[in-house]
């Protein structure tokens, strides 16, 4: 789906998928938080978080964030937000 086009029905919906894309790169929030966080929001637009409206996928938009300094060994970098999130849920360098 990279580099496609996809209609944008619900911009709440994408508002919330996204922030919660960017805030999973912050290793603040415990991974129970993040999922009660975003199953309310969710439930406030009726969504379920289990279906697949409520996954994110890529956009065919870039959003980069620029110097972003890894906690562990303070190598900086740029990370664009779609495309350098692990499946594991917290960004790791
Ligand atoms: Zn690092």
């Amino acid at each position: 789906m990279a580099g496609q086009k996809r209609k944008i029905d619900n911009l709440p919906l994408e508002l919330v998928k996204t922030v919660f894309e960017i805030l999973i790169l912050e290793n603040h929030f415990t991974k129970d938080l993040f999922i009660k966080v975003k199953k309310e929001l969710l439930n406030f637009l009726n969504v379920n978080y289990f279906s697949e409206e409520s996954k994110f996928s890529e956009m065919f938009v870039k959003l980069e964030i620029f110097d972003v300094v890894c906690k562990e060994c303070y190598l900086v970098m740029n990370i664009d937000v779609f495309l350098d999130v692990t499946g594991e849920g917290f960004y790791k360098c």
